[in-house]
């Protein structure tokens, strides 16, 4: 495998832009490639290289590249003017219909990411609450903003520093922190910090230190538990939105949280990020209220039209149920070959996330990060040049997309297997 163009770009780009990336998780060591084109279940690198893609853009990419649909929905919109500074006929469907499929969200709004989305709904949690402190799950990530970039999965775990820089300690202790899947350890902090804890943010399943999955029981002893408390329940569904059910993996697990944050998905691949939840909660948001949010490109017209065309399809074609079908015959086959191998690992996932741990199934974050991250990272290169491009990091979950048929499985499956052979 050829990689000389990705190598010059990155020599270049490392004196540009820090670390040669835009975003951390995309640094592969010892340098990563440069995508030149995607379509359908494929990307093709600066050196005309082709991949699988179970990365895809790390969530929102359910229909795979370049989906005809969205292009027209883009082009559709991109005809009648593409940001107006107005309220849009769009953005009062989309909020029907997200509302309709959540609806936990009686009122919501839309920004232009995930990040946005968890900072509005954090800043709106402790102007209801009155209360400063929040409580995070170790290893769960909202985004990269200072009240949760404390123990916060995916990019920071691999490269070992789960603290950032630049977070003033009178923001960080604000944040506490409970192990997931710990009911124990939740009670023990509420009770620790009486009428002082604004909010419980969590995805509610981990999905960016691998996937990792609530125990029975888990997510109902929050939800039971932070309503006994008065301690509001923030379900971060920017991962889990429209992919483990299309409302979520609250309609999946049949839980109400206060508070919802959405992303990646519902913006068809564009950016996107939407907060929402109980009317006299999402009634303090400005200007209807005094807690302030604002973005020039919230509600942006082409994300929107994407998004609802996602939608569209996802129903039309039931998607979901296609993925949970593909999402099974990979997880099966990829158990199946590690016990033909004889190999300590472990294969974790749900509808269309899945992983191969090198090691046990983790419960928590500590757990994970027993596997072995350089095994991985090994395995991770062989693939690459089996033309199967999975997540780099041993903390990121894999996806499958629409465009996956069962030939392009069946090619990844001999890949995983011979790759985990040698
Ligand atoms: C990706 C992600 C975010 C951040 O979304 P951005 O659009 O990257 O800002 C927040 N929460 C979760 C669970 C995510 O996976």
């Amino acid at each position: 495998m050829h990689l000389d163009s990705s190598q010059q770009l990155f020599d270049r780009a490392k004196e540009l832009i820090p670390g040669g990336v835009s975003s951390p998780v995309r640094a592969i060591s010892p340098f990563p490639f440069y995508t030149s084109r995607a379509a359908g279940p494929y990307l093709w690198d600066a050196d005309g290289n082709q991949f699988i893609d179970y990365c895809l853009a790390y969530g929102p990419m359910i229909l795979g590249h370049r989906h005809p649909a969205i292009i027209q929905a883009a082009r559709e919109q991109m005809e009648k003017g593409w940001l107006y500074g107005t309220p849009s006929l769009l953005e009062v469907e989309a909020a029907a219909r997200i509302s309709r499929l959540y609806p936990s969200m009686e009122m919501l709004r839309f920004v232009s990411s995930g990040t946005e989305a968890t900072m509005a709904a954090i800043r709106v949690a402790r102007g209801f609450s009155g209360r400063d402190k929040i409580i995070k799950i170790e290893g769960g990530f909202h985004g990269a903003h200072d009240s949760v970039l404390i123990k916060a999965g995916s990019g920071a775990a691999t490269l070992g520093t789960p603290d950032s820089g630049g977070v003033p300690a009178d923001t960080a202790k604000n944040t506490l922190q409970v192990p997931y899947n710990d009911l124990a350890a939740l009670e023990a902090v509420l009770a620790a910090y009486p009428e002082q804890i604004a909010a419980l943010i969590m995805e509610p399943v981990l999905g960016n230190i691998g996937p990792v999955l609530p125990e029975k029981g888990y997510l109902e002893g929050v939800r039971r538990i932070t309503k006994e408390q008065d301690v509001l329940l923030i379900f971060d569904e920017v991962i889990t939105g429209f992919r483990l059910a299309l409302g979520g993996a609250q309609e999946l697990y049949g839980i109400k949280p206060d508070l919802t944050t959405l992303g990646k998905i519902i913006g068809g691949g564009f950016p996107i990020g939407v907060f929402g939840g109980r009317r006299d909660i999402l009634e303090q948001v400005s200007p209807r209220g005094g807690v302030y949010q604002a973005g020039t490109f919230n509600g942006s017209p082409v994300p929107l039209a994407c998004g609802m065309a996602t939608l569209d399809i996802m129903e039309k074609e039931r998607v979901l149920e296609k993925l949970e079908a593909s999402g099974k015959e990979m997880r099966r086959a990829l158990q199946d070959i590690l016990k033909d191998l004889d190999l300590p690992y472990s294969v974790v996932g749900i509808a269309s996330m899945f992983k191969v741990f090198f090691g046990m199934e983790p419960h928590n974050y500590v757990q994970a990060l027993r596997c072995d991250k350089a095994g991985y990272l090994d395995f991770f290169w062989r693939m690459m040049r089996s033309g199967v491009f999975l997540t780099p990091s041993q903390f990121e979950t894999d996806f499958i997309s629409a465009a996956h048929g069962s030939d392009v499985i069946q090619t990844t499956l001999e890949a995983f297997a011979s790759c985990l052979k040698s």
